[in-house]
């Protein structure tokens, strides 16, 4: 293809990531936001989340080959686009609202244009969705020669620059071959420029669409499985899931790795997607009781950690408890779906006294908790005189905690599994960990 020039729309996670990055192996890169206080961060070089590496990127970026904006005009120029917007899961299914509305944006920006342009679809869309989005888009551009691809994301929250320079795999499912061969080009191209060669996948769209759910679901039902098998060792005389778990996942055909207890799964893709996928699968006529065991599972390990607080507390009204982490897992600012939050307020609804620590996410727990919590930025002061102490995200920090400054006889439910039980419980301090067997 030609001088590369590209646009991304929607500047969040997935976007912004993608942006920076772009712009640092060197193309010119048009990032386009309808937030305009997110832009207005972003143009003074702060990212509007945590992720390591970004603030420096950005930085070195801004103003240069990286440019931001509100109009999809200032796309005009750019020849393949992708678009990082977000596609919520609701009651009817999935809201496609924010693809439609940037892909007409872009539509009118490239009205009737006659040279070769490609759309990039990065958002986790259902199967079928891209190709209807390519035919809206062709109606609306009354362009001759426009390409449409999906190219789904696998970037982690906390590894997002990482990830994105040296992916497990990329997957490219054009509407045609041209749209294929141009967007693998293009990826070849990135690659050689930061000098790794990863597998590139070319599929059909609805199967690259799939790729994206396929993966997901299966590691939502790891953490499902993972939890469930924890539940039957807390039962069983001298059984502790971590040991298990490793034992199992030593075999190849299974692997060690994302295979451990906690909380059960958050964040802004896993819950979403598999609802995404029964909704899918129920408009189809496709039974699914795996997938809905998976949502089931997870739903019940946070009744559990509740269950767990009501026996050893006696009841939870009145209890202050303390919730360790807020975000979804350790390295992020991101408490989209974070177990947490939903923790903390079925703990506010029966009346406990809740605080919150975080080192990363507050600000964010704040937007979705408002004031029924308290939030504390020092551990100590968090865990002064609590009932209850839950353990919700594995971050570093709460494996150096001095749990002796603790009152004696105070409860620690470590749901993450970064406590060692037997020197807590001769601190006088009682512990129920996550997959661990009280019967001896
Ligand atoms: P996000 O909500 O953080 O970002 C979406 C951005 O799009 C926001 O900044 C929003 O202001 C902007 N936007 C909305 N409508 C717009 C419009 N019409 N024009 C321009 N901008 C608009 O979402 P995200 O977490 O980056 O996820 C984006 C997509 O990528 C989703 O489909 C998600 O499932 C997928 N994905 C996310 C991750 C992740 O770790 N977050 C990983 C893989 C894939």
């Amino acid at each position: 293809m030609m001088e590369y020039s590209v646009g991304v729309i929607g500047l969040g996670f997935v976007g912004l990531s993608h942006a920076v990055s772009l712009a640092s192996a060197g193309y010119r890169v048009i990032g386009v936001d309808i937030d305009r206080e997110k832009l207005g961060a972003i143009e003074r070089g702060m990212p509007p989340f945590k992720e390591p590496g970004i603030d420096e990127v950005l930085r070195n970026t801004i103003g240069r080959s990286l440019i931001v904006s509100s109009r999809y005009e200032d796309l005009k120029e750019a020849n393949i686009v992708f678009i990082a917007v977000n596609a919520p899961t609701t009651d009817k299914g999935q809201d496609l609202s924010q693809l439609e509305s940037a892909l007409d944006g872009l539509a009118r920006a490239w009205r009737g244009l006659n040279d070769y342009r490609l759309v990039a679809i990065k958002s986790t869309v259902l199967p079928g969705t891209t190709r209807s989005l390519y035919k809206r888009f062709k109606m609306l551009s009354n362009m001759p020669r426009v390409g449409f691809a999906s190219n789904p994301e696998f970037l982690r929250e906390g590894r997002a620059l990482e990830d994105i320079r040296n992916p497990s795999r990329v997957v490219i499912g054009g509407v045609d071959a041209e749209s294929s061969e141009v967007l693998s080009g293009f990826w070849r191209d990135y690659y050689k420029r930061v000098g790794v060669d990863p597998p590139i996948l070319v599929v059909e769209a609805e199967e690259a669409e799939m790729i994206k759910y396929a993966s997901n679901v299966f590691l939502a039902m790891r953490v499902s499985f993972a939890n469930t098998i924890a539940r039957i060792c807390e039962e069983t005389p001298r059984c502790d899931a971590l040991n298990v778990l490793y034992g199992a996942g030593l075999d190849p055909r299974i692997g060690v790795d994302y295979l451990k207890p906690g909380p059960g799964y958050g964040g802004s893709c896993l819950p979403k997607d598999t609802r995404a996928l029964i909704h899918y699968a129920d408009m189809h006529s496709i039974p699914v009781p795996l997938i809905r065991a998976v949502e089931e599972t997870n739903r019940i390990q946070l009744e559990r950690i509740i269950a767990i607080l009501e026996e050893e507390l006696g009841g939870i009204e009145g209890r202050v408890i303390t919730i360790l982490g807020a975000a979804f897992k350790a390295g992020t600012d991101d408490v989209r779906e974070s177990r947490s939050i939903y923790l903390a307020r079925e703990l506010i609804r029966r009346g406990a006294r809740v605080r919150l620590h975080d080192p990363l996410a507050l600000d964010n727990a704040r937007r979705l908790l408002g004031d029924i919590v308290e939030y504390h930025r020092d551990i100590d002061s968090a865990l002064r005189s609590s009932d209850a102490v839950v353990i919700m995200t594995e971050w570093h920090h709460y494996k150096n905690i001095d749990w002796s400054k603790l009152k004696p006889g105070t409860l620690v439910v470590d749901y993450r599994r970064v406590t060692d039980p037997v020197s807590l419980e001769k601190m006088g301090i009682r512990v129920r960990a996550v997959g661990l067997s009280r019967k001896k």
